[in-house]
């Protein structure tokens, strides 16, 4: 079992397993920010398998995917196969933009995907191509031009991940002041016509980009009161309903919408933390807000043994930060970059 100092039980790991991404956020990812890869940097597959399976022995139960974009990485489709079959685990899931979902939804549920979280922070075209700036976009970094369409390929996305049966499908909107708010209804309204489950999530600010944007939040309770006003309904809370993560969720009096906000800034959750991250350069990271981290890929390519291994995971998990410093100037620097923690 994984407990850090503070008593915080570790069961969940974010891996992510590439930095390169198809698309341009504006709270994540800077035009000028290189992510050529250089594929000796990252994990391969048999490292990263091997890697999962110790951190499944030592009591790791969740494993979410995630990138930079995910899907960009080849034959991910195999390798969700091969990490399905690791003994002790009780949750995959996959974090994606979508672009490239509708391509691949069925094989990844095949290979044992259990389930998706989508990020979508529009459903007005242009608003999206503001946001995402897919016009900065090198061509070289999209397998097929048809992959280039945009919004109408996250939609489409999103139905195939639906008729999949990857559930429950989960839609991730990072809302910002003047840009994306008034779409907040049409959100609730679209998730629950598709049977999505919606949850907003306040601009966090870690790297260049997202605290470029940090004058656009809007915390959750203001997300909120404008549901409730929109709507003519109460907001009640639910609990239990929709899984263990920081997300907390509500119901629209008289109406199927459940909705969640995650508040990572307004309402910190750090004392229920329970989760670590792993890059694609395999360096696990203990705190999304925090730049301290343990290189596990030096080790492992220097001979360590799985027992080696292992310990070396438990004096990471001991550094693990009682909460994140999300104002501390450090967050500047480049290595903390969302693109590459995985969100
Ligand atoms: N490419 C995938 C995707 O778009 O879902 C996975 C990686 S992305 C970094 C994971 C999540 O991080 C997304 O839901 C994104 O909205 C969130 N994210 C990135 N930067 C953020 C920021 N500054 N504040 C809040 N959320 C952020």
């Amino acid at each position: 079992m994984l407990i850090d100092s503070f008593g915080r039980h570790i069961r969940y790991l974010r891996v992510s397993v590439t930095d390169r991404c198809n698309l341009f956020c504006n709270y994540c990812r800077l035009p000028n920010e290189t992510l050529l890869p250089n594929n000796r940097e990252l994990l391969s597959f048999a490292e990263l398998v091997r890697l999962l399976r110790i951190f499944l022995a030592l009591g790791i139960e969740r494993i979410r995917l995630t990138g930079g974009e995910p899907l960009l990485r080849r034959n991910l489709v195999g390798l969700v196969q091969e990490i399905a079959q690791l003994p002790g685990l009780q949750e995959l899931a996959l974090t994606t933009n979508a672009l490239l979902l509708e391509r691949f939804a069925g094989a990844l549920k095949k290979a044992g995907l259990q389930r998706v979280n989508i990020s979508l922070d529009s459903l007005n075209p242009e608003t999206f191509d503001h946001i995402t700036q897919r016009h900065l976009l090198r061509p070289d970094l999209l397998p097929t031009r048809s992959e280039q369409l945009g919004l109408a390929t996250v939609l489409a996305g999103i139905e195939a991940a639906l008729q999949a049966g990857l559930h429950p499908v989960k839609i991730n909107m990072v809302v910002m002041r003047g840009i994306n708010d008034l779409e907040i209804p049409d959100m609730v309204q679209f998730a629950q016509q598709r049977g999505l489950l919606l949850r907003f999530i306040e601009t966090m600010p870690v790297g260049v980009a997202g605290q470029e944007m940090a004058s656009l939040f809007m915390p959750a309770e203001e997300i909120l009161a404008r549901i409730q006003s929109h709507f003519a309904r109460q907001l009640i809370p639910v609990s239990g309903e929709h899984g263990s993560g920081p997300a907390r969720y509500f119901r629209l009096v008289d109406s199927a919408a459940d909705v969640g906000v995650i508040s990572a800034r307004s309402r910190h959750f750090c004392d229920t933390c329970n989760r670590m991250r792993l890059t694609s350069k395999g360096a696990l990271v203990y705190c999304l807000g925090r730049s301290d981290r343990m290189d596990l890929k030096e080790h492992l390519r220097a001979g360590a043994s799985d027992a080696e291994i292992q310990n070396i995971i438990y004096s990471a998990i001991a550094l693990k930060p009682k909460q994140h410093e999300f104002e501390e100037k450090e967050l500047y620097r480049p290595s903390n970059r969302m693109s590459a923690l995985g969100g």
